[in-house]
């Protein structure tokens, strides 16, 4: 293994880039940075930090994000694809469409805005330099092993400076570290703690060389959005999460539950009619929702954080929804919770229409005995069959083949349900429902869907996607009787037709999760964070399945995850720096099946490299 540590030194001594590394807690609940930082155990579960021979139990790799921009803006190549936002955006933008993220009121607004760095006022305004880069962090938690309760949670930078079509690509994701496991961090603003260091700093500026003009430059860059699913954002937010009595980030609706049933699980439905044990409000209106501002989220969290006693810190937190204030609020460019978009990969192909397909074949929490919406078996299995069939003959550019939903539910994934749900089961469900409306409805959500998904939503669109949701989830709810703040036309609608999946029936509640209740904010995310696309968790689940292969130890998963993160960013930053190709650096080894496999894979790049050691030394760098 001696040549595999030499190769390592040549790559650490060409990429000039290494990563940080902390002690953390071996059950995973803090890392020791920030306020932790001289603590000899574990505050939660009280291990301690080190081992008999003083060496830390845990280790956290946190890879450097500022030299990884400034090699970035050292490449011409690079420099050039980064001038999307203030050149080819810029340009090409048309007031009242939003294509992208910098269409977003967010971004808009922030262009007005100073820099604000711990209370400090700064001369420049975000992106006010055309060189200002755009960032976003996402986070997921994801098992390294399949049958085990293990978790790891990556950490991801997204750059929006790149042009659509280039940022969500694998090269160009920046993983700054992975938590590792086995559990859920206790504290993880512990572990982003030096992220949000690096991200102050650059929020004043770095000094870096620009290869276009050729000169130094204050490299200034502005995380504006956080993305990944509920239980992610929670965690980043402070929030309670899905389960909580004010579970909604994005606005305060109260949870309820059903005391006459065993179930202590709390749901948010938009009416409480019929309801026994109703909360203050009867029923909430889908377009006067109790919205939650930056200025509400903040005052609460300090409220909780400055309760005389933990009770009554509790009792606010739970009112609230709020557990205290989040480090990720010390970035002037975030607002809670509109940086924080729900996302839709999650609420619709992961929650939406497999729960959708729940109902259909009778399977939904066992409450679907006697229901018109449940297909008959022989009909769900033609169903099924026709969808698969029909994949042979859908060109593969509309997305992946998909198996039969009847008898292979369990191995889609949120792409096969996406393309189920979009482009199959419209035709195949076509007059299969015991009654029509099942159907109808269903196609009302392919359109709002659809409407999402396009490239340009202008603004009647989004207003045409607000009426279809709201639409939507009242109906999804309805009962025979139709709610009093719908128009005349949507009343006579809903007349006509009885009642879809919740029914209004407290035991039925298990038919309102978080996940229907937020699809009422995707129109208002649009509006402040641009298209659905630009904050969707498909990129995180790429990564995380990358990283998953990657594992070469059961021994010690995190450790070969680590070591796999740092040769992989170690090679990229050469990539970047002296400027090769994928071709000359040869391909960065996607996972080995063994050391000795690793080692011929480093061995081949350095050899790739190697002759041009003295021409790149001698290259501008920063
Ligand atoms: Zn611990
Ligand atoms: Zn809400």
């Amino acid at each position: 293994m001696e040549n595999l540590a030499k190769t390592r030194s040549h790559v650490l001594a060409l990429s000039r880039f290494e990563p940080v590394k902390f002690a953390c807690c071996i059950n995973s609940c803090i890392c020791y940075t920030g306020p932790y930082a001289d603590l000899d155990e574990c505050p939660n579960c009280r291990t301690s930090r080190l081992n008999e021979s003083g060496r830390p139990r845990r280790i956290f790799s946190y890879m450097p994000l500022i030299p990884r921009l400034r090699a970035l803006m050292s490449n011409r190549t690079y420099a050039t694809h980064l001038q999307y936002r203030a050149d080819e955006h810029a340009k090409n933008r048309r007031p009242g469409t939003t294509m992208d993220i910098f269409d977003g009121l967010h971004y808009r607004k922030l262009l007005g805005e100073r820099v604000v760095v711990e209370d400090q006022t700064y001369p420049h305004n975000y992106f006010s330099d055309h060189r200002d880069i755009a960032l976003g962090f996402a986070t997921d938690g994801f098992t390294p092993f399949k049958k085990r309760k293990h978790t790891a949670w990556i950490l991801l930078i997204f750059n929006y400076n790149l042009p659509p079509d280039e940022r969500f690509r694998k090269d160009n994701i920046l993983c700054v570290g992975i938590i590792p496991g086995p559990k859920k961090p206790w504290d993880a603003d512990s572990f982003i703690y030096p992220l949000v260091r690096e991200l102050l700093q650059l929020a004043i500026g770095v000094s870096a060389y620009d290869a276009l003009s050729r000169s130094l430059f204050a490299l200034h860059a502005y995380v504006i959005t956080g993305f990944g699913d509920i239980p992610a954002i929670s965690m980043l937010m402070h929030m309670k999460g899905h389960n909580g009595l004010c579970p909604c980030r994005m606005c305060s609706i109260v949870a309820i539950r059903n005391p006459d049933s065993g179930n202590k699980v709390l749901y948010v439905p938009l009416s409480r009619h019929n309801h026994p044990a109703p909360t203050d409000v009867v029923e909430y209106r889908p377009e006067n929702l109790p919205l939650r501002s930056h200025e509400d989220f903040m005052a609460q969290a300090k409220a909780v954080e400055s309760a005389p006693t933990e009770i009554r810190r509790e009792e606010l937190a739970k009112t609230y929804g709020i557990k205290g204030t989040p480090l990720l609020s010390a970035l002037g460019s975030l607002r809670f919770p509109q940086s924080f978009p729900y996302d839709f990969m999650h609420l619709i192909w992961e929650n939406l229409i497999p729960n959708l397909v729940r109902f259909w074949s009778g399977r939904y929490k066992g409450m679907d005995d006697g229901q018109s919406y449940v297909l008959s078996p022989d009909i769900w299995q033609a169903v099924g069959t026709t969808s698969a069939a029909a994949t042979r003959t859908i060109p593969s550019s509309f997305g992946t083949s998909i198996p039969n939903p009847a008898t292979d539910c369990s191995s889609f994934t949120s792409s096969t349900w996406s393309v189920w749900s979009l482009f199959i089961a419209p035709t195949v469900l076509q007059g299969r429902f015991p009654e029509d409306r099942y159907y109808d409805h269903f196609c009302s959500l392919v359109r709002i869907l659809n409407l999402c998904l396009q490239f340009e939503i202008s603004e009647k669109d989004i207003d045409e996607i607000e009426l279809g949701i709201r639409k939507w989830v009242v109906d999804y709810e309805r009962c025979v009787r139709p709610f009093r703040f719908l128009s005349e036309k949507m009343k006579a609608d809903s007349i006509h037709a009885s009642s879809l999946y919740y029914q209004h029936k407290p035991e039925r509640l298990p038919a309102c999760p978080l996940t229907i209740h937020a699809l009422l904010h995707i129109p208002d995310q649009i509006r402040w964070m641009g298209p659905c696309w630009t904050t969707w968790a498909f990129p995180i689940e790429r990564q995380c399945g990358y990283f998953q292969r990657s594992i070469q130890s059961r021994r010690n998963p995190y450790v070969s995850m680590d070591r796999h993160l740092t040769d992989l960013s170690q090679l990229r930053q050469i990539k970047i720096l002296y400027n090769l190709t994928d071709e000359q650096l040869g391909r960065p080894p996607e996972y080995a099946s063994s050391q000795t496999k690793k080692l011929e894979d480093c061995k081949s790049h350095l050899v790739t490299f190697a002759p041009n050691i003295k021409r790149i030394y001698c290259r501008p760098t920063i």
